[in-house]
C-alpha cells in the first residue's frame, strides 16, 4: 500500500511547481528543488511499511504479519511477540523512546498515552527494556474520563485498546520527542465499541462480505473488496496573537460576537488565488511532516472566504484514509503554532462568510484494481457498475435520513443550508448521462429474454466511459455522483470522517444482501442479466425521490423535498432521534457494526456533546457582553452624551441598545440555567430547547451586539474585529500586512 502511494507520490512531487522552503530546518535544504528532494527522501520514513517490516523482521514474522494485514490470519502471541521486537528495534534507531497506542475516543479528537520503552526494576536496581508482544497488542488506560454514553459505569471503568495491524505504525515527531504510535480500537472490558474506529472497521467487513459474493458472478477472481476515502480538507488560518484575544474562537473554536466587515467574500477574489507566503511556508512545512509519516498530500489551495484554504491527499483504504486525515489534523494545529498561526476547523467560525467542510470521496474497489463506482470498457463492466451504482441509489433512498444524522453536530448545524454549503436535505445528483441511462433501464422491467442483449448493448453505449468535468457539474449536491466515485459535502470539517463513512458503508452493505438474496431467487425464472436488470429497474423506480440535479441551495428544493418525503432536520438533536428508530438499530445489528446498546450509547455521547458545547457558547458569549461590550458601549455613551458635537442621535442608538442589552442577557442566562438542569433527567428535552430556544435567543441578542460595535470608536472597542481576523495576516503595529 504504501509503496504504491509512494510512486505515485514521486510522480506528483516531480510534475509539481517550485515550493519555496519551510521555514523549519530543511537539514540543508534551502532551494525550491532541495525541498522536493526533501519530500521524495523523506516520504514514509516515520512509517513502519512494508520495506521497513521486511528489513527489521525475521521473514516467517514479516509473511504472518502481512498475512494479518490481508485480512487472511489471525496474529498469534507468538508472532505479536517477535514483531514487537522488530518494531521496537525500528523505533529506536529513529530516537523514539516511548510507545503509545494512538485511538478515537468518542471525545473528538485522538487520544494517546505514552509509556517508555524501559521499566525501572527495583530489586536489582536495573534499567531493562520492555515492549513485548503483548503491549503492543493492547494497552489499558485509565479511560474512565472518556464519553461512553452509559456503557462504561465507574464499577468496570477500565477500557483497553488493541492494535489495529491493517492501518500503518507510525512515529510521531514533535516537541523535540519521538514516540511510536500504534493505531489502535478503543472497546471496552464488556467488548463494546468506544470509539470511532471499531465501528468503521466493522462496516468495511460488513460491506466487503456482502459485496463480494456478487462481484465474483462477474469476476470469480476476485479476492477483496473495500472501500476507499479521499478527503478535501478546509479550515481557517487565524494569526495566533489575534486568535488569543478572542476567547471566543479559544473556548467555543468560533466567533460568538462581530460584525461583518464591508468587505468578506463578495468579490470572490480570494478563491484559488495567489497563495499568501506566510501560509505557503505553513503549508510546506504541513506537507513535509506530512510526506514522513506517509500521508500522501497533493493539493492545497485558497478557499472561497479570506484566510480560508484547503489541502486534499490522494484517496487510500478509507480505514487508512480517516486516521490520516486525523494524524494530519493535528500536524497542522502543531506546525500553525510554530508559525505563529492557528488553524481552525470550526464548521463556521464567521457567520455570514462561507463554513468549512470536509468533503467525503467514496467508492470501492477490488483487490484486481476495479473500482465499482467507475463505468468500465465493456457491456460486462458496465452492468457491474450498475448493480453498484443503482443500489447504492436505492440505499441512499431508503437511509436518507441517517445519513443526514451521521454529519450532525453543533458546528455542522450552523453550516448546513448556508453559505455554499449543502442543504441539510439529503439528496443524490447523478447528471443528466446517469439520467438517461436509469430511464432506459426502467424498460427493463417488461423484459423478455430475447430482447436482453438489446438492452445491455443499449444501456452501455449510453454510459460516458469518461465522465468529463464530471465533478464540476453540480457543486450543490450534498451527495454527487462524480464519475467513479461518490462525494458526500455534508460531512464537517472538524468532524471524524468515520461516523458518516460508517454509515454509507452499513447502509449500501445492507442493500447488497437484499440485493444478492433477490437476485438468487430471480436467477431460478431467468438467467443472470435479465434477473438483474429486472431488479435494479424496479430499484430506480422505487428510488426516484432521491435524485435531484438541479439547485440544492434554492429555496424551492426545500419545498419539493418536502413534497417528495425526504427529512429536513435543521438542528441535531432532531437529526439524531433517527438513530433511535427501530429500523436503524436493526440495521446496526444485523450486519454486525454496533449492537443497540451501542448504537444508544452513541447517541448519548451525541446529544451531551451538543448540549455541552452549544452551553458553552451561551456562556462565553455572555461573559463577552459584560466584559467588552456594555462597558465600552457605556463609556461612549457617556462620553456622547457629555458632548455638544450633535452627536445625538448616534446616542439615541446606542442607549436603545444599551437599555434592553443588561435584561435581555439576565433572560439567556436564565434560559441556560434551566436547560442546563433538565438535562440530567430529560437529555432530549435538554438538546432541543438548547437548539429552539437558546441558541435563537443568543443569535438576537448577537444582532444588537453587532450594531453596537459599529457605533463604537476603534479605540473602546478591545476585541480584534472580524476585519482583523479575516484580512489580517500578522498583527503588527509597525507593519500590518494584509492577506
Ligand atoms: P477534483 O474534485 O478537484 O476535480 P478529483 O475528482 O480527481 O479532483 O478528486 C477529488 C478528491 O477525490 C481527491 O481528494 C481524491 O483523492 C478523491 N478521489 C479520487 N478518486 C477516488 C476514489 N476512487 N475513491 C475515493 N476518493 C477518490
Ligand atoms: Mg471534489
Amino acid at each position: 500500500m504504501v509503496r504504491v502511494q509512494q510512486e505515485r507520490w514521486v510522480g506528483t512531487v516531480a510534475n509539481g511547481s517550485g515550493t519555496p522552503g519551510s521555514t523549519a530546518d530543511l537539514r540543508g535544504a534551502s532551494s525550491a528543488s532541495d525541498t522536493h528532494g526533501a519530500l521524495l527522501v523523506e516520504f514514509g520514513e516515520l512509517v513502519f511499511h512494508e520495506e521497513a517490516q521486511r528489513q527489521y523482521l525475521p521473514a516467517f514474522a514479516y509473511e504472518a504479519l502481512q498475512a494479518v494485514i490481508r485480512g487472511e490470519k489471525e496474529l498469534t502471541p507468538e508472532i505479536a511477540d517477535v514483531v514487537a521486537v522488530g518494531m521496537k528495534r525500528w523505533a529506536q534507531d529513529r530516537g523514539a523512546t516511548h510507545f503509545t497506542h494512538w485511538f478515537q475516543p468518542l471525545s473528538g479528537s485522538f487520544a494517546q498515552k505514552h509509556d517508555t520503552f524501559y521499566w525501572w526494576r527495583n530489586p536489582e536496581g536495573k534499567l531493562i527494556e520492555t515492549f513485548s508482544g503483548r503491549e503492543l497488542i493492547q494497552q489499558e488506560p485509565d479511560a474512565s474520563s472518556f464519553p461512553s454514553g452509559g456503557i462504561r459505569s465507574t464499577f468496570e471503568a477500565r477500557g483497553y485498546t488493541a492494535w489495529d495491524p491493517t492501518s500503518p505504525v507510525f512515529i510521531l515527531a514533535t516537541g523535540g520527542t519521538r514516540t511510536l504510535c500504534i493505531p489502535s480500537v478503543f472497546i471496552s472490558y464488556t467488548g463494546e465499541a468506544l470509539d470511532y474506529k471499531t465501528p468503521l472497521l466493522k462496516s468495511i467487513d460488513a460491506l466487503e462480505k456482502r459485496a463480494l459474493p456478487i462481484v465474483r458472478l462477474f469476476y470469480p477472481e476476485v479476492k477483496r473488496v473495500y472501500p476507499t476515502l479521499g478527503w478535501e480538507q478546509e479550515f481557517f488560518l487565524i494569526d495566533e496573537e489575534l486568535y488569543l484575544s478572542r476567547p471566543d474562537l479559544v473556548l467555543a473554536g468560533r466567533t460568538l460576537l462581530g460584525a461583518l466587515p464591508p468587505k468578506g467574500q463578495q468579490l470572490e477574489d480570494h478563491y484559488f488565488a495567489a497563495i499568501p507566503d506566510r501560509v505557503l511556508a505553513f503549508l510546506a512545512e504541513v506537507e513535509r511532516e506530512c510526506a514522513r509519516v506517509g500521508i500522501p498530500l497533493r493539493t492545497r489551495h485558497n478557499e472561497v472566504a479570506p484566510s480560508q484554504y484547503e489541502c486534499a491527499p490522494w484517496f487510500e483504504h478509507a480505514n487508512i484514509s480517516n486516521d490520516h486525515n486525523q494524524l494530519l489534523m493535528d500536524l497542522m494545529d502543531r506546525v500553525a503554532r510554530r508559525h505563529g498561526l492557528r488553524v481552525v476547523f470550526h464548521e463556521k467560525p464567521f457567520a455570514g462568510i462561507n463554513g468549512s467542510g470536509k468533503h467525503s470521496n467514496w467508492s470501492l474497489m477490488t483487490d484486481t484494481g476495479l473500482n465499482l463506482f467507475a463505468p468500465g470498457e465493456s457491456p460486462r463492466e458496465n452492468l457491474l457498475f450498475l448493480v453498484f451504482f443503482v443500489n447504492m441509489l436505492k440505499a441512499a433512498n431508503d437511509w436518507e435520513d441517517l445519513i443526514r444524522a451521521s454529519i450532525a453536530t453543533e458546528g455542522n448545524d450552523l453550516r448546513l443550508g448556508g453559505h455554499e454549503a449543502p442543504p441539510a436535505i439529503i439528496s443524490v445528483y447523478i447528471g443528466e448521462e446517469m439520467e438517461k441511462v436509469l430511464q432506459t433501464l426502467k424498460e427493463a422491467r417488461a423484459l423478455r429474454a430475447s430482447s436482453r442483449e438489446k438492452l445491455t448493448l443499449k444501456i452501455h453505449a449510453q454510459i460516458p466511459r469518461v465522465f468529463l468535468d464530471y465533478t464540476d457539474r453540480n457543486r450543490t449536491s450534498p451527495l454527487a455522483f462524480t464519475g467513479n466515485k461518490f462525494e458526500l459535502r455534508g460531512v464537517g470539517a472538524n468532524m471524524n470522517c468515520a461516523q458518516a463513512l460508517t454509515v454509507l458503508n452499513t447502509i449500501l452493505a445492507g442493500q447488497l444482501e437484499v440485493f444478492y438474496e433477490e437476485l438468487q431467487r430471480e436467477m431460478k425464472k431467468r438467467e443472470m442479466e435479465t434477473a438483474i436488470l429486472r431488479i435494479l429497474s424496479e430499484y430506480v423506480s422505487a428510488s426516484e425521490r432521491i435524485i435531484f440535479n438541479g439547485d440544492n441551495y434554492s429555496r424551492e428544493w426545500v419545498e419539493e423535498a418536502a413534497r417528495r418525503g425526504l427529512s429536513h432536520f435543521r438542528t441535531t438533536p432532531e437529526a439524531l432521534q433517527v438513530y433511535r428508530k427501530k429500523e436503524v438499530c436493526a440495521l446496526f445489528e444485523r450486519l454486525g457494526v454496533l449492537t443497540e446498546r451501542e448504537n444508544h450509547a452513541r447517541y448519548v455521547v451525541r446529544m451531551e456533546r451538543y448540549v455541552r458545547s452549544v452551553a458553552i457558547e451561551v456562556r462565553t458569549f455572555i461573559e463577552l457582553c459584560y466584559q467588552y461590550v456594555l462597558p465600552a458601549g457605556v463609556r461612549w455613551l457617556k462620553e456622547l452624551e457629555s458632548s455638544s458635537a450633535g452627536m445625538d442621535r448616534v446616542a439615541g442608538r446606542l442607549s436603545a441598545i444599551l437599555a434592553e442589552l443588561p435584561g435581555q442577557l439576565e433572560a439567556l442566562e436564565e434560559a441556560l440555567r434551566a436547560g442546563e438542569s433538565q438535562m440530567e433527567e430529560d437529555l432530549e428535552g435538554s438538546a432541543l430547547r438548547f437548539a429552539r430556544e437558546i441558541r435563537p435567543r443568543m443569535e438576537a441578542i448577537r444582532a444588537k451586539v453587532d450594531e453596537l460595535e459599529q457605533l463604537l470608536p476603534a479605540d473602546l472597542w478591545r476585541l480584534p474585529r472580524i476585519y482583523e481576523l479575516l484580512h489580517v495576516q500578522r498583527r503588527n503595529p509597525l507593519r500590518r500586512e494584509c492577506v
